[in-house]
């Protein structure tokens, strides 16, 4: 099936081709992200693939169901960049990869904690420079301490699994309980308990109207003082300018984020040589407690290896006239 592949990178190609080796589909590289002025670039396709910071709104979706599109194959699990009512009045289905690696997102979000807590980016790049100095490098023993969950599903399971086996409390907040969830010990308790008793808070909830800045000052405010907050889940869970201030003020000890709410115009991009306009960002990472890195928690060799056979698949089973596996439901 003739397919235009947005915000294709270097690893899309490979990894994507290598996937798609028996099925066959013939695959249209863009770099660029989708948007209602690049949608002109899948006319004719009869699949669009598509991946975070893609625009799949309603507009775009018009424009590609008249230009042919009855297909939308996200490359990742969120997808909330896919006015999904849209496209089913357009005629379009909706898929998405529903299972790869959560490991990966876990592990990272574990990675980050370690990294702001224990400060690690900032000591290797004293060390480059010779400096070989302590101060300002001290951090706490997780061992001990309460670590709030909020999403306990696949990513969430097994970030809190993994602090469990630091030897922390783990506390959850989510909608619906998980047996696998409190198998290891994590126990549920309300949002507000969950801010109020945490060391550390790590979201990994989907962006929804509801989840949209579930951190926010109010929060923020009833929080453990010099809290660390984790987020790799999606940017805007966290109300980017209140988790400022309250770094600012030291009611926030520490910031991690793997996604920004405003992310869609920097990440995936080098601008390195370029003026970012972005002051709310650029603030942040001047704190020496944040560390921001580019939504690349998934990206590990076995879930992109998944999200690409995934994707292919379901491409294939939607030219086959079969049954849907990794539908995204309508609303
Ligand atoms: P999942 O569906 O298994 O788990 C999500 C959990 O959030 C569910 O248990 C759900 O009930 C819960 N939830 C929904 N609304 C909630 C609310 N209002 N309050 C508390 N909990 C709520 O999904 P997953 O595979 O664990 O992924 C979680 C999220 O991680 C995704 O939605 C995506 O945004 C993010 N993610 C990020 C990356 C990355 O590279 N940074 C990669 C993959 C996924």
């Amino acid at each position: 099936m003739r397919t235009a592949v947005f915000s294709a990178r270097r690893y899309d190609k490979t990894m994507l081709t290598a996937a798609n080796a028996t099925a066959g589909h013939e695959l249209l590289f863009i770099e660029d992200r989708l948007t209602v002025d690049t949608a002109v670039l899948a006319a004719g396709c009869e699949a669009v693939c598509v991946f975070v910071n893609d625009n799949v709104d309603a507009e775009v979706l018009d424009r590609l169901s008249r230009q042919g599109t009855r297909l939308v194959a996200t490359r990742s699990t969120g997808y909330n960049q896919i006015d999904v009512a849209a496209a089913r009045r357009n005629g379009i289905a909706v898929v998405r990869v529903t299972d790869y690696s959560p490991h990966s997102v876990a592990e990272f979000a574990v990675g980050l904690l370690l990294a702001v807590n224990r400060k690690i980016a900032r000591a290797s790049m004293r060390t480059r420079e010779g400096n070989f100095d302590l101060d300002g490098l001290m951090g706490f023993d997780l061992h001990g301490k309460t670590v709030g969950v909020i999403g306990t599903g696949k990513i969430g399971t097994i970030f809190g699994r993994i602090m469990a086996g630091f030897g922390c409390v783990v506390l959850g907040s989510d909608r619906q309980e998980n047996a696998a969830f409190q198998a290891f010990g994590g126990r549920y308790v309300p949002l507000d308990a969950l801010h109020a008793s945490s060391d550390v808070v790590s979201l990994h909830c989907p962006l929804t109207p509801e989840t949209h800045h579930i951190v926010n000052a109010h929060s923020l405010a009833q929080s453990k003082r010099g809290s660390i907050l984790i987020n790799t889940s999606r940017g805007g869970l966290v109300d980017t300018e209140a988790a400022s201030e309250a770094l600012k003020t030291g009611q926030l000890g520490g910031l991690a984020i793997d996604v920004y709410e405003q992310e869609a115009n920097l990440f995936f991009q080098d601008l390195s040589s370029t003026i970012i306009c972005d002051d709310v960002i650029q603030r942040l990472v001047s704190f020496p407690n944040v560390i921001v890195t580019g939504h690349q928690a998934f990206f590990t060799v076995e879930a992109i290896r998944q999200i690409m056979q995934t994707t292919i698949d379901s491409i294939s089973a939607f030219e086959h006239g079969a049954a849907l596996v990794n539908q995204v439901p309508s609303p």
